[in-house]
């Protein structure tokens, strides 16, 4: 018999969004993922927001800061808190322009987010509606109102562009060698 869990869709999942202001806090998420790209690092950004207040920026640096863990999502994460003086993050609302992963859901839940917003799917590693619905299926004993694809070409534009060019300098070099 089995007696595991049965995963079901997140009631909490929307593709839908109506506020304005999701889209303009996607945008500054945006920039921070630009910011990740000029140094090399994937673009991935996020920014974290309360009462209608931006409370800190991350993104995406585990090659420069030598850190597996540091995805966009954490180093946001790590410096709200900071900023906060609080390791729980009630009644905030995290932006990222890439769908999260297992472990960057599961530092949301740790946190007490309260909501998530995030743009671009991700199919290969995607932990919120893709690959896994850890973040709403009701398992846990935290649950965050989601709401996904927002701005969501943009997101996977940055992306596209970042690898396009990566493996146009790679070609390059190559060439270069010959
Ligand atoms: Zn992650």
């Amino acid at each position: 018999m089995n007696n595991r869990p049965q995963r079901k869709k997140p009631d909490s999942f929307s593709h839908k969004w109506n506020s304005r202001d999701d889209e303009k806090w996607m945008e500054r998420a945006l920039v921070a993922a630009m910011d990740a790209a000029t140094r090399g690092e994937v673009p991935v950004g996020a920014v974290l927001i309360q009462d209608k207040r931006l409370i800190a920026e991350g993104s995406n640096s585990p090659i420069g800061m030598n850190d597996p863990t540091a995805h966009a999502e954490i180093v946001v994460i790590r410096n709200a808190a900071t900023i906060l003086n609080n390791y729980r993050l009630a009644g905030t609302t995290l932006y990222v322009t890439l769908e999260p992963c297992v472990m960057c859901v599961g530092a949301m839940i740790h946190a007490r987010i309260d909501r998530l917003v995030y743009g671009a799917a991700d199919p290969k590693s995607g932990a919120v509606s893709s690959l896994y619905t850890i973040a709403g299926d009701g398992l846990l004993n935290h649950n965050m109102e989601i709401s996904g694809l927002v701005l969501e070409h943009k997101c996977a534009l940055v992306l596209k562009n970042f690898f396009a060019e990566r493996r146009n300098n790679l070609k390059q070099l190559k060439k270069e060698k010959i």
